[in-house]
């Protein structure tokens, strides 16, 4: 039989329910926009087999599972009125050469730190307590991105509990069309992955810049940026936050002369000097933690909308969005290109290849700005969205995150989840 209490003895793990010192802190999610949710219970999952034991309670009881990892989604979707699954204790990180076998539990910032003890990384995001698993399944964008790709273009395999409770592992081989969605179409769609291997990269010593206008010619920075970024060489990422000051801030595989000389290029377009540090000789692991306070959840996780661009922005459309550029509003550009856009669309369920910058638009709660700004922006993007920046607020989202993977997502999908147990707003 499959009751509370049984089930509460069989894990190897632990279960919090409302009353257990620990659940105030064991329901709660990083935005404070998701927090009131009240899961029935939430399982710290020790093994796979937690997960599984978890899974068919959520079965036989007909209650709502969902995995968490960082915790981190925009739209909320680890939290849940029925069972989370915790997999934080699942963060074991071990090594098979250059092969990095990694918990889905793990943190980024604890991932760099191992990697980096054996002097190899991966290309990955900059948020220090971002979960690996969320961040992989929906892509992975960030400062290595344009010399190796997704976080998720370095995936090699993956242990996955499915909805029926069977554990597989996935890979090229095996479960290849397990594999293939996993790379690139968001969590929590079609199983529980609890481990994954990475083929890891060495570490770079690279150059890092900060570039600071602090009265910004917002648009002469976006005209210049838009042109400029998205074809700069590889080893270059650089991207632009926009708010009442702005900064260019990334990486740099050049040396540091080279690096200023581009740099000086993209001011002089500009035609404004910033305050500028630029510092090589960098081991790309601190270069990384020096970025973190860029995006660290502060309390409140202000709400955003975002896009993807094939196409620079036309001069009215910048003069819109850059016209009140106060009060907690920003304009975030991504620069993609480069190793991105080399792996074809089909090849990984990540639709969004061809593109050239990411714009978000970020704003305080409530402030009708963002959604009249992302509506103008969105008119001239490719109408396609980053699958780990969900917005509720989309119509078109199955084509905005998956595009022309749509068809072959959902026959996955219902292959290895027929009964949908995995179910959210906007999944397959
Ligand atoms: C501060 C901050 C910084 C960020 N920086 C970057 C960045 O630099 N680059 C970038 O690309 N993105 C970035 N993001 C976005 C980030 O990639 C997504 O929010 C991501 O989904 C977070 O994963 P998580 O595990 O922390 O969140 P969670 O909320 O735990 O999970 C996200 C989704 O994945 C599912 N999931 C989690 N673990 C598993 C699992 N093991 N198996 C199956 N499904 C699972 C969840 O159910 C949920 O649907 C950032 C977000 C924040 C808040």
């Amino acid at each position: 039989m499959n009751d509370l209490a049984h089930l509460r003895r069989s894990l190897d793990g632990d279960l919090v329910a409302p009353g257990h010192p620990d659940y105030d802190t064991a329901r709660r999610p990083v935005d404070p926009a998701h927090q009131d949710a009240r899961p029935r219970f939430v399982i710290r999952c020790a093994s796979a087999a937690d997960v599984a034991r978890g899974l068919a309670y959520a079965r036989d009881t007909g209650t709502p599972v969902v995995p968490r990892g960082g915790g981190h989604c925009f739209s909320g979707r680890s939290s849940t009125t029925g069972i989370v699954l915790d997999l934080q204790r699942l963060r074991d990180i071990a090594f098979d050469g250059d092969r990095a076998e990694v918990g889905a539990g793990a943190r980024l910032a604890q991932v760099y730190t191992a990697l980096h003890a054996r002097g190899r990384t991966i290309p990955a995001g900059c948020g220090a307590t971002v979960g690996i698993a969320g961040l992989a399944l929906g892509g992975g964008i960030g400062l290595l991105g344009r010399v190796h790709g997704l976080t998720s273009d370095r995936l090699v395999a993956a242990r996955v509990v499915l909805a029926d409770g069977r554990t597989v592992d996935c890979d090229a081989e095996r479960e290849p069309d397990l594999f293939w969605a996993l790379r690139g179409a968001g969590g929590g769609q079609f199983g529980v992955v609890v481990s994954l291997a990475f083929d890891t990269v060495p570490e770079p010593i690279a150059t890092r810049f900060a570039l600071r206008w602090r009265r910004p010619p917002h648009a002469d920075l976006i005209a210049a940026w838009q042109e400029w970024a998205p074809d700069a060489p590889d080893a270059v990422t650089a991207d632009l936050a926009l708010g009442e000051e702005a900064v260019l801030f990334g990486a740099s595989l050049l040396d540091e002369a080279t690096t200023r000389e581009l740099l000086q290029g993209f001011c002089d377009a500009v035609g404004a000097a910033p305050e500028a540090d630029v510092q090589g000789g960098m081991p790309f692991h601190r270069l990384k933690r020096s970025f973190e306070d860029l995006d660290a959840p502060s309390g409140a996780i202000p709400r955003s909308r975002s896009a993807f661009f094939s196409r620079p922005l036309r001069p009215a459309t910048i003069d819109a969005l850059t016209a009140a550029l106060s009060g907690g509003r920003r304009l975030n550009f991504t620069a993609m290109g480069g190793a991105y856009g080399r792996v074809p669309a089909d090849a990984t369920a990540f639709a969004h290849r061809g593109e050239r910058f990411m714009l978000q638009l970020v704003a305080p709660t409530a402030d009708p700005w963002l959604d009249a700004s992302w509506a103008a922006a969105y008119a001239e993007s490719s109408k396609r969205v980053y699958p780990n920046f969900p917005d509720l607020r989309l119509e078109d989202w199955p084509t905005a995150y998956h595009g022309a993977n749509l068809d072959r997502l959902r026959a996955v999908k219902r292959r290895y989840d027929p009964d949908r147990c995995f179910a959210f707003p906007q999944s397959l």
